[in-house]
C-alpha cells in the first residue's frame, strides 16, 4: 500500500506502527479524509504529536495553541478570510517578520503568497489542524468584537434600569468562559449586586457584576434551559444543557443552591469530546514516561495515578493507555461517567450510586478477553479485591485512587484489605501527581532566588555554585488575564515497584518513605519535580507554595 508523506513521517519517528499505519490508510478508503485526522480519530497519534513530528521534520518551532496567545497586531496584518482559507494564525510581529503558525509548511506558494499580501517577511512555526482552525475563528471573532465589551454594555444597560436580552448575556458570560479556559462559572448574589466568578487553571477569579435585579432572570434563563422548574426557588436543583460556540459542542452542568441573598448557581463547562495529549505535553519527564511505558508492556499488573481530586490524575491515566499497542491488546474501560472517548476501546458506564459497581462489571469484562482493562477508581474495599484479583489472574489494570503519595496509596489498598503479599505481586507502580499552573511567557519576570531556598521547600539542590539561582515570578499581562499564568503542568512522582519494595512488601507494610524509596531509584519526588520546573521557569515558587500548602 502506498503511504503518504505524512505517514512515512510518523512511521520514520516511531509515533505510529506499520499495522496502525495500515489500519488507517484502510479507514481512509472507507471514510476519505485527511490521513492526520484519520490517525488522531483512531488514537493512535495525537494531534500534537503529530504537530512535533512535522516541526522537527521541518526544523520549526511548535508552539501550543493552549498557552500562546496571537498578538493583536500580528492578526490585523492578515485577513480572516486568509487566515481561514489556508488554516494560518499570525501569532507576532518581531523585527519586520510575521510568525504564522501552520499545519503544513510545506504547502506550496503559502510563504510568497503570504509575504506579498502582507508586505512582511514570513516565518513559520507549527501546531496542529484542528486548534489552528479554533484558535482563527476565536481570536478573530474577539478582535472584531470583543465579548467583555458586550458583556460591559449589558451590565451598564440594566444598571440604568433598562431591560436587557437575558439570553444573549448568559451566552456571553459562557462564550467568555470558555475563551479563557474557564471549567466553571459561579454566578453568586449579594445584597446589592450579584457576582459572576470563573474558575480558571484551577483558581477562581472575579469577572464581572452586575444588578441584583437582573439575577432571577439570569437564573431563570438557565433553568429553562436545563428544563428545571422555574417556579421552585427555595429548593438545590441539578440539571444541564448543551452549548456550542466556535463549533465545538460542549456540556454545561448546572447545581442551583438556595442562599440568603437568592439562588447561587455554578456551571461547570464540559467539553463533548476532550482531546487526549501527550504524557510530555501534560508536563511528565522522559524518565517518568520511559517507567510508565515498561510497566504499560507488563501483561499483568496494577498501575495506579493517585493524586486529590482535580490532581488531573484520570487525564494521565487516558494519556497513559493510550501509548498501548491498541490493536494486538483488547482494551476495556469502566468509568463513572466515560470521561474520554478512546477508539478501538470497549467503554462501559457504570453507575455506583444505582448499584451497578465497578467490582460487578469487573467479574463480566474478565470474560469478554480483556487484556488490559481502566477502572475508574478505586473507591472502596470490594473494587480494591476485584482489582487485585483480575490483576492475579493476569489482566493489567490502571486505576485511579485519591490519596497524597505512593506510600499514602499502598497504605488506603492495605486497608481496603488487599494482603501485602498481594500488592507485592501486582503492583507495578504508583504515580502521584498534582498540577501547578505555569507561568504566562509574555510577562514571567526573572528574580534571584537564594539557593537554601529550594531546598528549604523540598524542591531540591540545583547543580552549581553560586549562592542564588535564578527563577521568574508572575506578573500579569492582557494574554493572561493579569494573572501572570496561563495553563497547568503535572509535577509528580513515580514510584516503580521493583524487587527491592516487593521484598518490603513481603515483609509486611512499607517502612520507608516514600521519599526515600524514590531516592534509591534515583527517581524525583513530587517536590523535586517541582523544583526542576521551578528552575526551568515554567511555574513560580509562589505557585509551588500555593499547591502544596
Ligand atoms: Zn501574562
Amino acid at each position: 500500500m502506498k503511504n503518504s508523506p505524512l505517514g512515512e513521517l510518523l512511521l520514520s519517528t516511531g509515533h505510529v506502527t506499520a499495522e496502525q499505519l495500515e489500519v488507517a490508510l484502510h479507514t481512509q478508503k472507507a471514510r476519505p479524509g485527511y490521513l492526520g485526522e484519520i490517525l488522531v480519530g483512531l488514537d493512535f497519534v495525537t494531534a500534537d504529536e503529530i504537530a512535533h513530528a512535522v516541526a522537527t521534520q521541518h526544523k520549526l518551532p511548535y508552539v501550543d495553541l493552549c498557552i500562546a496567545v496571537p498578538q493583536k497586531k500580528a492578526l490585523e496584518a492578515l485577513p480572516k478570510d486568509i487566515a481561514l482559507d489556508n488554516g494560518v494564525l499570525p501569532l507576532r510581529i518581531k523585527r519586520g517578520v510575521l510568525t504564522v503558525v501552520t499545519h503544513d509548511p510545506a504547502a506550496a506558494e503559502l510563504a510568497s503568497m503570504l509575504r506579498d499580501l502582507c508586505g512582511l517577511e514570513i516565518s513559520f512555526a507549527i501546531s496542529d489542524k484542528a486548534l489552528i482552525a479554533q484558535s482563527i475563528e476565536l481570536y478573530y471573532f474577539e478582535l472584531e468584537n470583543p465579548i467583555e465589551n458586550r458583556i460591559a454594555t449589558l451590565v451598564d444597560e440594566a444598571a440604568n434600569e433598562r431591560d436587557i436580552d437575558i439570553e444573549a448575556f448568559l451566552d456571553l458570560l459562557i462564550q467568555n468562559a470558555v475563551k479563557d479556559r474557564a471549567t466553571d462559572i459561579h454566578i453568586r448574589p449579594q445584597a446589592l449586586s450579584s457576582h459572576v466568578f470563573y474558575r480558571v487553571d484551577g483558581v477562581l477569579h472575579h469577572y464581572f457584576s452586575f444588578p441584583s435585579r437582573i439575577h432571577r432572570n439570569v437564573i431563570s434563563r438557565v433553568k429553562v434551559l436545563s428544563e428545571m422548574d422555574i417556579t421552585r426557588q427555595r429548593i438545590p436543583q441539578d440539571g444541564g444543557f448543551a452549548f456550542n460556540y466556535l463549533r465545538t459542542a460542549y456540556d454545561i452542568r448546572v447545581a442551583i443552591v438556595p442562599t440568603s441573598f437568592g439562588e447561587n448557581m455554578v456551571l461547570r463547562i464540559l467539553p463533548k469530546t476532550e482531546a487526549l495529549h501527550r504524557l510530555e505535553r501534560l508536563g511528565f519527564e522522559a524518565a517518568q514516561v520511559a517507567v510508565l511505558e515498561r510497566c504499560l508492556r507488563k501483561q499483568s499488573g496494577i498501575i495506579l495515578t493517585v493524586g486529590p481530586s482535580g490532581s488531573g490524575k484520570t487525564t494521565t491515566l487516558y494519556s497513559t493507555l493510550r501509548r498501548t499497542n491498541i490493536l494486538q491488546r483488547n482494551v476495556v474501560t469502566v468509568e463513572d461517567p466515560i470521561e474520554y472517548q478512546l477508539s478501538l476501546v470497549q467503554q462501559t458506564n457504570v453507575n455506583e450510586s444505582a448499584g451497578y459497581t465497578f467490582a460487578e462489571s469487573l467479574q463480566h469484562l474478565v470474560r469478554q478477553d480483556a487484556d488490559i482493562i481502566l477502572i475508574g477508581e478505586v473507591r472502596n474495599q470490594e473494587t480494591a479485591l476485584a482489582v487485585a484479583r483480575s490483576a492475579l489472574s493476569g489482566h493489567l489494570i490502571l486505576s485511579t485512587m485519591t490519596a497524597n503519595d505512593a506510600q499514602g496509596a499502598v497504605a488506603r489498598l492495605m486497608d481496603f484489605g488487599i494482603k501485602s503479599y498481594m500488592l507485592s505481586a501486582t503492583l507495578l507502580a504508583v504515580l502521584y501527581q498534582r498540577l501547578v499552573r505555569r507561568l504566562c511567557d509574555n510577562c514571567k519576570r526573572p528574580v534571584s532566588l537564594p539557593r537554601a531556598q529550594l531546598s528549604e521547600y523540598g524542591l531540591g539542590a540545583a547543580e552549581g555554585a553560586a549562592e542564588t539561582v535564578t527563577v521568574y515570578e508572575a506578573v500579569g499581562c492582557e494574554h493572561c488575564r493579569r494573572s501572570g499564568y496561563r495553563g497547568r503542568v503535572a509535577v509528580a512522582e513515580l514510584l516503580e515497584i521493583g524487587e527491592d519494595i516487593r521484598e518490603l512488601l513481603d515483609k509486611g507494610r512499607i517502612a520507608l518513605e516514600t521519599g526515600e524509596l524514590l531516592r534509591r531509584q534515583g527517581a524525583a519526588t513530587i517536590r523535586e519535580d517541582a523544583g526542576a520546573k521551578l528552575l526551568q521557569g515554567i511555574t513560580s515558587l509562589e505557585e509551588i507554595r500555593r499547591v502544596f500548602a
